[in-house]
């Protein structure tokens, strides 16, 4: 992917460009066959690189984040950042840094944002994913509610990618490792080679 460069270094995010073109490889290929999903739009960096699989495809990318930021954004909290803080709800706010990152990539029409819980918007889901991408809250109960709500929709041949992967404790916090090793023990999906934290599985078999 060669576009969009310039507007990829003004996107606040946490993916690295490795993961990112990644992103896009994987969605590229399984667009043909499905729709993707991401759980943590945050403010469109990964939207950015699926999103633009999917526009080539002609498919769609749901993007779910209730943009009021998770537990470690919080102020106070290692991941905060002062200029996505709304002062007057007192909240974080990153919906309009999405929004703003959707209009300048051009992806208006190919992303579909939901702003809600990832759990409340699986409550009535219906419809086969080719990818699932898990990048939300990172304390284990929400990593695990991402991975119970959204993996059984995910097509056999499709692909469940989750973010900061760290196998060593002293790099990160572990529920994403936790999570994706129970994904790995389910025998529903396949380890493909992680790049950089992010970990790749293929979904073989089971619901
Ligand atoms: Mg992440």
């Amino acid at each position: 992917m060669d576009t969009g460069i310039k507007i990829i270094h003004n996107i606040k995010g946490f993916l690295s460009e490795d993961e990112g073109q990644t992103l896009y490889e994987y969605a590229r290929i399984v667009s043909r066959s499905g729709p993707c999903l991401e759980i943590g739009s945050y403010c469109g960096k990964s939207a950015f690189y699926l999103g633009t699989a999917c526009r080539e495809t002609g498919n769609v990318l749901f993007s779910i984040d209730h943009h009021h930021g998770s537990e470690e954004q919080q102020p106070g909290e290692a991941y905060f950042d002062p200029a996505v803080f709304d002062c007057q709800p007192f909240c974080i706010d990153t919906f309009p840094y999405f929004r703003r990152t959707l209009a300048r990539a051009g992806l208006e029409n190919t992303v579909v944002p939901l702003v809600c819980r990832s759990e409340l918007a699986a409550r009535a889901w219906n419809t086969p994913l080719g990818l699932v991408f898990i990048d939300g809250g990172h304390s284990y109960p929400a990593v695990k509610m991402d991975y119970d709500v959204w993996h059984k929709h995910i097509l056999p041949g499709g692909y469940l990618l989750i973010h900061d992967i760290f196998q060593d404790s002293v790099q990160g916090g572990q529920a994403p490792y936790d999570v994706y090793r129970q994904a790995v023990s389910s025998g529903n999906f396949k380890e493909e080679p992680m790049v950089g934290t992010l970990g790749i599985l293929r979904k073989i078999a089971g619901m």
